[in-house]
């Protein structure tokens, strides 16, 4: 059976502990690879590699950390089909899905970041009356920590790593232990690309162990963390008592605000992807549909019969629109949802079954799945459920439905549809969210802030404001006679 290895100081290894965890391909249940359950000590090793090697990489020109990330791009690249074939094993998600988003957004991640870097420049301040100059340095902080979730698995790890070295840090990073795949072929791209030895470290494990051994080491310096607000909860418990500075990107239940003058084939087109991408597991899916009185019915009629024309399948089929579900525990959450649908407050419209996939039978398969609800209050659209489960609406005014959208205790995106403009700036000026899509969903450039308001997170990934996080201003006056 496959073994994954840490990747520290340069090295793959087992830890040391020689302790295991399995690892599933969820499309068919079955365990295919061991990962390690690193302990304290494999964390303690990585950083004392990362203070080492930050000697060095920390007066590393800039065009040299930039070269290597595009190197590591072009490895991303080189490797791409073992890559997508990789993740779509270990998550579940379709292979479509993955070579379309997945692995080519890591390429961008570093690349994008391999440029930024030439870009980010320092402030100086000119104070002629009383001759003296301030300028303010931007200095990489040092060991950093990295963790990320299973959802978009390399994905979410390359937007965190590669901001965090270019800027001269060193990094311990840990992906989910749900999915370490392609962050374990990851290290062996970086050793080709050239990446000195303990600049990057990967250790793998469990949140509870691993991940709070990187959360509580006194001398990694800041934590950027994607995950459910639980746990983000937990680590800023954590590390604040030790002044760290962290980087919280949390869970989601994204209002989805449809008008009755909407472009109506576009916004059925693009709600189809926004309720049950990558099987409703994206944090910023619009889990609760909103639509205008006036169009409801039709929308609920069109809707049902778009979903279920859905085809759920192995992820190597490449007609399957939805895959397998991430893991038996997740499968189970989300399915508790649907069986006490009446219970939370809704009505199921149509999917909630298992699906069994011939020649899958074990695999963790979801039909999608529509629920109407009667209020905005109940715990299906108050707490997320991340999976292929959508709630539905109707709403009569402006007002009501900011409210609803509104009235959640999480803020990371919101949809809205409409074509009058008026509208649209009135309504996304007021949504209490990090993120509004106008007429469009998951429409990404890289250079915008990215992040949530509320119990979705602090801080904002993204362009130079994940450049602004991994470093420290410090700000030297000099005065002249
Ligand atoms: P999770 O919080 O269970 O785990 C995320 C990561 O944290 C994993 O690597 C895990 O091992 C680690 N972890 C768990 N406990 C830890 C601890 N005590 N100390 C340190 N690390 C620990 O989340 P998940 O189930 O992997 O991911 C799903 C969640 O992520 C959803 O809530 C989703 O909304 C959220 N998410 C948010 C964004 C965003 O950008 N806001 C993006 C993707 C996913």
């Amino acid at each position: 059976m496959k073994r994954i290895q840490n990747y520290i100081n340069g090295k793959l290894e087992n830890p040391i502990s020689n302790q295991w965890l399995d690892n599933y391909d969820p499309s068919v249940g079955e365990v295919y690879a061991h990962i390690p359950n690193s302990g304290k000590e494999d964390v303690e090793k990585a950083v004392l590699a990362a203070k080492k090697a930050f000697k060095t990489w920390s007066v590393t020109s800039i065009e040299e950390r930039s070269r290597i990330l595009h190197k590591i791009a072009d490895g991303i690249e080189a490797n791409m089909e073992k890559l997508v074939v990789a993740e779509s094993k270990d998550n579940g998600k379709p292979l479509a899905l993955a070579g379309a988003v997945d692995i080519p957004r890591a390429v961008s991640n570093f690349r994008f970041y391999a440029q930024a870097i030439t870009q980010f420049s320092s402030n100086a301040h000119e104070n002629i009356g009383s001759k003296s100059i301030n300028y303010t340095l931007r200095k990489p902080m040092g060991v950093v920590g990295c963790i990320s979730p299973w959802n978009l698995p390399l994905y979410l790890f390359s937007w965190k790593i590669a901001p965090a070295l270019v800027t001269g840090n060193c990094v311990i990073a840990k992906p989910s232990e749900v999915t370490p795949m392609t962050a374990f072929l990851l290290s062996e791209i970086c050793q080709k690309a050239g990446l000195p030895d303990g600049v990057l470290n990967i250790v793998h494990g469990l949140g509870t162990s691993t991940g709070q051994a990187i959360v509580e080491h006194p001398e990694i310096k800041a934590i950027s963390f994607t995950g459910g607000t639980k746990t983000g909860a937990h680590i800023s418990r954590i590390a604040a008592p030790m002044f760290k500075k962290l980087s919280l990107e949390l869970g989601g239940k994204n209002p989805n605000i449809i008008f009755a003058d909407c472009d109506y084939d576009k916004m059925l087109k693009v709600t189809l992807k926004s309720s049950f991408a990558n099987q409703g597991q994206i944090c910023l899916c619009g889990s609760r549909i909103f639509v205008e009185k006036s169009i409801y019915e039709q929308f609920k009629k069109d809707f049902i019969t778009k979903t279920k024309a859905l085809k759920v399948g192995s992820p190597k089929n490449p007609d399957s629109d939805l895959g397998a579900m991430v893991s038996k525990e997740h499968f189970e959450k989300v399915l508790s949802y649907i069986q006490n649908v009446e219970k939370y407050g809704g009505k199921l419209l149509c999917g909630g079954n298992p699906v069994k996939v011939e020649g899958h039978e074990s695999g963790y398969y979801l039909e999608p799945t529509i629920i109407e609800v009667g209020s905005n209050d109940c715990k299906l659209n108050q707490e997320e459920i991340f999976g292929p489960v959508v709630t539905l609406m109707p709403f009569e005014t402006e007002e009501e439905v900011l409210a609803m959208a509104n009235e959640v205790r999480y803020g990371l995106s919101s949809t809205l549809w409409t074509s009058n403009l008026n509208r649209a700036m009135r309504i996304s000026n007021a949504l209490e969210t990090g993120i509004v899509w106008v007429n469009t969903w998951l429409n990404r450039d890289l250079r915008t802030p990215f992040g949530g308001v509320k119990e979705s997170g602090i801080g904002r990934e993204g362009g130079f404001y994940a450049l602004e996080f991994f470093t420290e201003p410090k700000n030297v006056c000099i005065q002249y006679t």
